[in-house]
């Protein structure tokens, strides 16, 4: 590792290297051997080939398995005395692995945790990647420690990518994944199904072994995208067995173009969020939404794509102290522009009207993701605008 073992400095360098990555993706799964190191090698790699400037960054620390992906396993990492210096591959690509920070990769990594996480931020801190349009982050398994680590020292992550098998009991670990990116607040852009199916080496037809489609009947229940399945491929193995880049030296194959094709919704995700987002704000009481609106524990803010139908991100915050003025404005100020309450006076209504804030009251006391979504549905039954605190008659 580099010289630089100055921690504040390391914080200083690691904000402002940080700040010059338009859009930092995560590659999550629920657990190790499901292809998440694969699909993130070569979502990185049909990125630069697209002509993006792009990082491909190594956090996995229990099984680095990028250098051997990208045929780099014999690389030393540069440093300059004060930075790290990324491989180059090509044109646009660099690539920074914890595996090229370690003297042999064969040998198996023991550390407590503290070290793991100290070790991860500080090679955050020390890379030098110059600008990037993108950086693809393969995370450590699971919705542990060190992925959480890896997510919160990024800062603004743009989005994660979730990567499953067909099978039940990884489809289970895709729902823990997804409300562990729901409790950090990471956006995410969608859920890829590995290994589904099976590309015969004989006749090139696809074969169903685990039953497919687990993981887009699952992204359907939760509401989030599902960006396809790509299937058991042995091209895939002698690709990274050999250390070539699949979706370079196999660009021909239907298996490449799948992969390929999966980078698009990653590339429309920024711009889709910025025109199709909405937030919505929900007062909200021991998890349901609370009719009475001032007298609410927290205010669920739900991030929702319009043109997907699905929901982004949910973050529940504890609002200022109830007098009359203030809600409105500080709602406005979380990026609100619509809100779905129960019981509200049309005075309070006013209030938040002239804050250019949309409201839907008389809504049911419901779970708020539940009313986010029957709203994006259109079947959201709003009844009599009322309220459910027997002492409060009069709104
Ligand atoms: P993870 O990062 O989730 O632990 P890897 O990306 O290292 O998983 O993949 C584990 C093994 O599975 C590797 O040998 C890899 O080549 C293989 N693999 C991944 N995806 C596929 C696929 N679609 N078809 C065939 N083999 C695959």
């Amino acid at each position: 590792m580099c010289s630089c073992e100055n921690p504040e400095m390391n914080e200083v360098l690691l904000k402002e290297r940080i700040s010059r990555i338009k859009n930092k993706i995560v590659i999550l799964s629920g657990k190790g051997g499901v292809g998440k190191s694969t699909v993130a090698a070569n979502i990185a790699m049909s990125l630069a080939l697209a002509g993006f400037k792009t990082g491909l960054l190594d956090v996995d620390i229990h099984g680095p398995s990028i250098p051997t992906i990208m045929g780099l396993q014999d690389k030393k990492i540069q440093n300059d005395g004060i930075s790290l210096l990324p491989l180059g591959y090509g044109n646009n690509l660099k690539v920074v692995s914890i595996g090229f920070l370690l003297d042999n990769s064969d040998s198996a990594i023991i550390w407590r945790g503290p070290a793991k996480i100290g070790f991860i931020k500080q090679m955050l801190g020390q890379v030098e990647w110059g600008e990037l349009d993108y950086l693809i982050v393969d995370c450590p398994p699971g919705t542990g420690d060190e992925p959480l680590s890896a997510i919160q020292l990024l800062e603004n992550v743009t989005g994660a990518v979730i990567v499953t098998t067909p099978q039940k009991l990884a489809i289970t670990d895709v729902r823990k994944s997804v409300n562990f990116c729901e409790r950090l607040n990471v956006p995410v852009i969608g859920v890829i199904e590995n290994m589904s199916g099976f590309v015969c080496p004989e006749c090139n037809k696809t074969v169903d072994i685990f039953k497919s489609g687990g993981g887009e009947r699952m992204a359907q229940d939760m509401n989030v995208p599902f960006l396809g399945k790509i299937p058991l491929d042995p091209n895939i193995v002698e690709a990274g067995d050999e250390g070539k880049p699949f979706v370079y030296f196999y660009s021909k194959t239907p298996t490449a173009k799948i992969m390929e094709n999966i980078i698009q919704p990653i590339v429309d995700f920024k711009e889709k969020k910025e025109k199709n987002n909405m937030k919505i704000a929900i007062p909200t009481a021991q998890g349901k939404l609370c009719q009475h609106f001032g007298h609410c524990e927290v205010f669920t803010f739900i991030e929702i794509d319009e043109e997907t139908k699905t929901i982004i991100s949910k973050e529940e915050i504890v609002p200022p102290e109830h007098i009359p003025g203030i809600m409105p404005p500080w709602v406005k100020e979380q990026g609100a522009s619509l809100v779905l309450a129960g019981g509200m006076g049309g005075r309070a209504q006013d209030l938040f009207i002239e804050q250019g804030l949309k409201i839907l009251a008389g809504c049911p006391s419901e779970d708020p993701e539940k009313v986010a979504t029957d709203y994006l549905n259109g079947t959201l039954v709003t009844g009599a605008n009322g309220c459910d605190h027997s002492h409060c008659g009069s709104h």
